[in-house]
């Protein structure tokens, strides 16, 4: 392992609807990589039915804070935990369901101590709507996960879960299947009850990896009702070996490769906020940054496929794309150049999900979202200009 601390792979685990098992699955898989020795944090996302604390065995609500005010999260099996149900109490979620949610959510996660981590797993609340589209654009997913059940796996939800990420530059690690085949209490023998291999089916359709079936057991009910995950409870169950395969496989794609994975917001003037740097991958997305670097007062980015850029703030501020300075129809450039000052600076640099950075400026200009590929076309600065 390297020395300074990687940043951690951040997977969403997401469902097409409620009720398929993916909090089971965030809980059980978080367990099984607790158990193989990695760091794992949960974010339990899911505001209309927080249920991982339950199924940690965690009791009590409001999280204890650090002298520095960052939030302590609760630790379970190896895992340390926050969650939405620890944020508010019983009835408020109700008031939370929109955009607050993203907003909390950020700060939430920002504001952990979770120490280092490897892992971060987002458990997202099921659906493909508006708020997981927000949720997964707020934060800079390694990739997510698509939990289904056999009878569920309709193209047309995974297709519909498959477009909502790519909108957003995130990857799909592959396809859970759950509740594939009936687990016999007394022999351990799976009988498929219903279809089988519909997920197989729709992971090949679509194009992404199988991760896996896991069994309907009741013995997955009991654990999770008894605070004590099935990896925990019964490690050599079919169900429990399907989890510990997913968790192996997730754990295993390629840490690094996706570039920074935290949300931060880095201040300038005293180095607060400023990201782990990941060690860029010789096949790395181009898109994907593996640093943020200050080389004299220009931005310095580093992709994940090696290739470095040195940008000054000005050309940065006349690249603006915000509303302000470029018509939003024709793309013309509204601001003109010669108003930028010559000796301008940046001031705090922001992630944006795991597409963009927000950038602020000595003349207080702050509105805008630099995506990736925009940035990445831009030209190096001329060195005579530094
Ligand atoms: P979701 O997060 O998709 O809403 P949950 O993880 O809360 O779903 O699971 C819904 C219910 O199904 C829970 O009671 C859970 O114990 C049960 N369940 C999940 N996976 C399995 C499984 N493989 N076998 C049997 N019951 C399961």
């Amino acid at each position: 392992m390297a020395d300074a601390p990687a940043a951690p792979r951040m997977i969403a685990i997401s469902s097409g609807k409620g009720g398929v098992g993916k909090s089971t699955v965030t809980a059980n898989i978080a367990v099984a990589m607790a158990q193989s020795g990695l760091s794992v944090g949960v974010v339990d996302a899911d505001v209309y039915g927080p249920s991982i604390p339950g199924m940690l065995g965690i009791r009590g609500s409001k999280p204890a804070m650090t002298p520095e005010g960052k939030v302590i999260p609760a630790r379970a099996h190896g895992v340390a935990v926050i969650s939405m149900g620890m944020l508010t109490d019983d009835d408020a979620p109700a008031i939370l369901r929109g955009p607050m949610v993203t907003k909390y959510l950020q700060m939430f996660v920002r504001q952990v101590d979770w120490g280092p981590l490897d892992m971060l797993l987002l458990d997202l609340p099921p659906g493909t709507g508006d708020i997981q589209l927000t949720l997964a654009q707020a934060f800079p997913l390694a990739g997510a996960v698509v939990v289904s059940t056999p009878q569920d796996v309709s193209l047309k939800i995974a297709r519909r879960g498959l477009r909502m990420m790519e909108q957003v530059k995130v990857p799909i690690l592959g396809v859970v299947e759950n509740m594939s085949g009936f687990t016999c209490p007394s022999c351990g023998t799976v009988t498929h009850i219903f279809h089988d291999g519909g997920g197989e089916r729709i992971a090949e359709a679509l194009g992404v990896p199988f991760l896996g079936k896991i069994p309907l057991d009741p013995a997955v009910v009991d654990s999770g009702d008894a605070g004590q995950p099935l990896v925990q409870a019964a490690p050599d169950s079919p169900a429990a070996a399907a989890y510990g395969r997913i968790a192996r496989a997730l754990a295993a794609a390629g840490p690094g490769a996706t570039g920074i994975a935290t949300p931060f917001a880095w201040t300038l003037a005293d180095g607060r906020g400023r990201p782990a740097p990941v060690a860029p991958a010789p096949d790395g997305l181009p898109e994907s940054l593996a640093a943020l670097d200050l080389d004299g007062v220009n931005l310095r980015l580093t992709w994940a496929d090696g290739h470095v850029q040195t940008l000054a703030p000005r050309d940065l501020r006349i690249a603006c794309p915000c509303a302000k300075c470029r018509d939003e129809v024709t793309g013309a450039r509204l601001l003109d150049p010669a108003t930028v000052p010559l000796d301008l600076r940046l001031t705090r640099i922001w992630s944006v999900g795991n597409y963009a950075l927000g950038m602020a400026f000595t003349d207080g200009h702050d509105t805008g979202i630099h995506t990736f590929r925009a940035l990445r076309q831009l030209q190096d600065t001329e060195m005579e200009d530094v």
